[in-house]
């Protein structure tokens, strides 16, 4: 029987193992930031490549880009986020930590979305029977107000050109603002998608939780567009797909659901949104978002067909947006900048889009959460990560079993032959199992051993992560094998 996984538990591997570290631990950390160790950065780039291997590369009607985090001011005034994207806190007067205001009653269980403002000033009408999460004081908080959540920052040398940008929350703006670009540039026709994996910035007031919600992290994400009237076919399309991504890369499919969000709950742009969500092991041990799928509409290319109109006024006002509001949308909007031309059907529309929208930092931890097991094995506790081969970030060890006779040379040669193909650790300190223990911590689905036979009959020992079965096979088909075996 697996172990269901605690979060103590992964985050000891994690560091123990060098997956996952806290940023600047030398100085006492950075809360919410964290960085990638030798193992983890095999790890993250495998759940990065799977992502772009289903999204792009298998498919002929998505392209992909990869747009600078920094951009114009007038994107974030468009997207709404300039003025909107805030979460509504409060200040408890007793200890003086800053909470949202939508998580005070069930603080406990993390239950994340980000509520709008307006929806979470409803929770806030009876904030004197709510508990502070920190210290536990009951009704003792500040007047609720919007906390921003987009990073700021400064661009220019000289103090008259200086100009205040933001770090982008998400990666989906860059796609739309490139929009016209991609269909100028290729020979694109509706239907199809615009796909980037890049870094976001949102200073959360909620994190803890590991890697789950951090500051800074990055995401993979599909702006799909399609003609009206098909949007709700490529919604289920993508459901579907995104969905079945995760079990086909090993996550078992209980710990996998589907919520669709409520009406009330929806965006009001939005025509449907579903959370993919996985059981991760805290909290509350609750259902938690791994990703969201939104029918978008025509929202975002129309609001930025308002935005492109509104640069003048941008200027005007020496670069301040609180001073400006977007000019009205175009009575004729469905002829602009941003409208596709149908070839076949002879008409101008502003395509519906359907986003599928990831976490990869927040993907690995559930891929991380879902391997980890332990049982015992000759009275001792094995640790193992049964990742799925394709995330596996070690493919497989070669060991000597000891470092004479030959056995390191032999051992080599068969490791940088393999390194060609995949990538392969070499190992020749320790007992040999010792050895097999720490691979299985890391996750590597084969070992292979080279002993005194091998020297005699070239053949070696190819043992099997999960099973720990031990196979006896040729020297010379140990790569076409394991090829097969990984499945690459
Ligand atoms: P949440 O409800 O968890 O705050 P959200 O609904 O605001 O997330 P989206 O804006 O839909 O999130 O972002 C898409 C995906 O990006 C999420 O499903 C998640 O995987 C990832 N993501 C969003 N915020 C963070 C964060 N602070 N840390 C790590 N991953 C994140």
């Amino acid at each position: 029987m697996a172990k269901l996984a605690k979060l103590d538990d992964i985050v000891s591997l994690c560091k123990r193992r060098g997956f996952i570290f806290q940023s600047s631990e030398i100085y006492g950390g950075l809360a919410s930031c964290y960085d990638y160790g030798p193992l983890g950065v095999e790890l993250k780039r495998n759940v990065r490549e799977a992502w772009w291997k289903d999204v792009v590369r298998m498919r002929d009607d998505v392209v992909g880009l990869d747009c600078s985090i920094l951009m114009h001011p007038l994107v974030w005034k468009s997207s709404g986020h300039a003025d909107k994207f805030a979460d509504l806190v409060t200040v408890c007067k007793k200890c003086n930590t800053r909470t949202r205001v939508d998580h005070l009653e069930d603080h406990a269980d993390e239950h994340t979305e980000h509520v709008p403002v307006e929806t979470a000033l409803v929770d806030a009408a009876d904030l004197d029977k709510k508990v502070c999460p920190n210290c536990k004081t009951v009704g003792k908080f500040s007047e609720p107000m919007a906390f921003k959540l987009m990073f700021e920052t400064q661009m220019g040398a000289n103090a008259d050109d200086t100009m205040t940008l933001f770090l982008r929350p998400e990666t989906a703006q860059g796609i739309f603002a490139n929009f016209r670009n991609v269909m100028d540039s290729t020979r694109v026709k509706i239907p199809f998608g615009i796909a980037q994996i890049g870094k976001s910035f949102r200073n959360e007031v909620t994190t803890k939780a590991f890697i789950f919600r951090t500051r800074e992290f990055e995401q993979a994400e599909l702006e799909f567009f399609c003609k009206p009237g098909t949007d709700e076919e490529w919604y289920e399309h993508w459901k579907q797909r995104r969905f079945q991504w995760y079990i086909d890369h090993g996550i078992k499919a209980e710990n996998l659901r589907f919520r669709d969000h409520d009406p009330d709950e929806l965006a009001h742009y939005a025509k449907a949104c579903v959370d993919v969500e996985y059981k991760f092991p805290f909290g509350s041990g609750d259902w938690q978002e791994l990703e969201g799928i939104a029918n978008r509409t025509d929202f975002d290319l129309r609001q930025h067909q308002r935005g492109m109109r509104t640069i003048n006024d941008w200027h005007e006002a020496g670069g301040d947006l609180q001073k400006i509001t977007l000019k009205d949308e175009d009575p004729e909007y469905f002829k602009g900048p941003l409208s596709y031309f149908d070839e076949q059907a002879k008409e101008r529309y502003i395509p519906y889009v359907i986003e599928p929208s990831a976490g990869i930092d927040r993907s690995t931890l559930a891929f991380l959460v879902d391997a980890y097991d332990e049982e015992e094995v000759d009275g001792k506790t094995r640790n193992v990560l049964r990742f799925h081969p394709t995330i596996a970030p070690v493919k497989a060890a070669v060991f000597p079993l000891v470092k004479k006779h030959g056995m390191p040379e032999f051992a080599t040669k068969i490791a940088n032959d393999l390194k060609s193909s995949f990538s392969c650790f070499y190992d020749q300190k320790g007992a040999i199992g010792r050895r097999y223990r720490r691979q299985d911590e890391a996750g590597t689905p084969y070992c292979i051993t080279v002993d005194g036979d091998s020297m005699e009959d070239n053949t070696v020992t190819l043992r099997e992560r999960d099973s720990m079965e031990q196979t006896r096979v040729s020297a010379d088909q140990l790569k076409s094998l394991l090829i097969e075996k990984l499945g690459l």
